[in-house]
């Protein structure tokens, strides 16, 4: 999302919320103060190889650490620990790898450690290392540390006291072992799996197996259909192409819940309106905690274009073939709206309709109402009118004339936010998507 060549245009005119070209039938609403508008203009989208390459396989190893007490683990789903040293009685190194490079700086890490031996510190101190970066000179480290005590139950952030964001190092202390200690929580394909069988309880709610994964995981697609399924629009969404991007995983998941419930305004939306979900795009990359691809070892958000593009057709990996699919068997009803759900580093949702046109209103009206009704959370809307980008967004906006948007949540953002978030945008998508009917 963040290596598009971009010139800005007009931010200041289109800041003030005034559409400026094609007439619109459906106005805007007032642009909250918290709700920034940027719009850019793209040039020629540009060709990315999407041609299967080369990864190295998780080994997910288990790591003992004499004279230190603790033995350090990555030998489950989710988990990344490359190798790990030990500096000192109290201090060990963690270094982190990625699948393959050129890769994007999303260095996703997730390790657990337990007691070996009789004696063990009271604390321990961590460093994470990671290699040399693509053209920079420096390799961050990104992600605050979440531990947990209880399986992965429940997550917490560690304390600033005990944290050095700039150096990657932190402190733990192990008086509950085993100690989980991960980029972000841990929500794997087996997670994803039981909330959709959670989901699925709803007798309004189904789901089937639509592919596989190159490593032969199943690919789900959840049905929300309410009373008969003819007659009715559409709505797409899915999540987790990019391994790492929970925040972004955990918002759709708050929006489906939404969609789903008894509330009088998503019940009468599920009137109108059938739902369709693949909630996890990238299966293998999850569970062997990839930093951002498939086991093609390709950004699967880059996949996206049909045969009749203007640049090569792509759709090479098996993940975006068969989702792409199974939503084109839909292709005859009309398609209201389509969600593709990330993490990156502010929030912002990404789309690429033509300023002024209804479109782009009914898309910045519903963010709007987002900001207006949480006034303390800053939400960006970026959009470029970039005709054959290689997203899935713009691949469904393309194939079924539907607006979509990239939703794009903060790694950082407070959770308990990030669900009034994803729950505003619910109840303001079934808004405006009703009163356009
Ligand atoms: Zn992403």
């Amino acid at each position: 999302m963040k290596r598009h060549l971009q010139i800005l245009i007009c931010a200041s005119l289109c800041c003030s919320g005034v559409s400026t070209s094609a007439p619109a039938s459906q106005g805007l609403l007032e642009k909250p103060p918290n709700v920034k508008v940027i719009n850019l203009l793209h040039n020629a989208a540009g060709s990315t190889d999407t041609t299967s390459r080369e990864i190295v396989r998780n080994e997910k190893g288990v790591f003992d650490l004499p004279g230190v007490g603790i033995r350090v683990r990555a030998d489950f789903d989710g988990a990344r620990a490359s190798a790990v040293t030990r500096v000192g009685e109290k201090s060990i190194e963690v270094f982190i790898d990625s699948e393959n490079k050129p890769i994007n700086w999303s260095p996703w890490y997730s390790f657990t450690i337990e007691q070996a031996g009789p004696q063990r510190p009271d604390r321990l101190s961590i460093r994470l290392t990671y290699p040399p970066r693509e053209n920079s000179d420096r390799s961050p480290h990104r992600y605050r540390p979440k531990l947990s005590s209880d399986g992965g139950a429940t997550w917490k952030e560690i304390e600033n006291s005990e944290y050095n964001h700039e150096e990657g190092v932190f402190k733990v202390n192990l008086d509950t072992l085993p100690l989980a200690v991960s980029a972000q929580e841990l929500m794997t394909s087996k997670d994803s799996l039981e909330w959709i069988e959670t989901l699925s309880e709803k007798n309004f709610i189904s789901y089937e197996v639509i592919g596989k994964s190159i490593g032969g995981r199943p690919l789900h697609m959840v049905h929300i259909v309410e009373g008969t399924e003819d007659g009715k629009e559409e709505l797409f969404i899915l999540s987790r192409q990019h391994p790492p991007e929970v925040t972004g995983y955990l918002a759709m998941r708050h929006f489906v819940e939404y969609l789903a419930s008894e509330k009088p305004d998503a019940k009468a939306f599920r009137k109108k309106l059938n739902i369709r979900v693949a909630p996890m795009v990238n299966p293998d990359g999850v569970d062997d905690g990839h930093w951002r691809h498939n086991y093609g070892g390709i950004d699967l958000n880059r996949d996206w274009l049909e045969a009749d593009g203007q640049i090569e057709a792509k759709f090479n990996q098996p993940e975006t073939r068969q989702v792409s699919k199974a939503f084109l068997r839909f292709k005859e009803r009309k398609v209201a709206f389509a969600l593709d759900f990330h993490s990156t580093y502010r929030d912002v949702f990404y789309h690429d309709a033509a300023i002024g046109t209804n479109e782009y209103n009914l898309i910045l009206n519903w963010i709007y109402r987002i900001g207006a009704k949480l006034p303390n959370s800053k939400l960006d809307i970026q959009g470029s009118a970039k005709s054959y980008s290689t997203t899935a967004k713009s691949w469904m906006r393309r194939q079924f004339g539907c607006p979509a948007v990239t939703y794009e949540v903060d790694d950082k953002t407070n959770r308990q936010e990030l669900e009034s978030i994803a729950v505003e945008a619910a109840k303001s998508l079934i808004m405006e998507l009703l009163e356009r009917n």
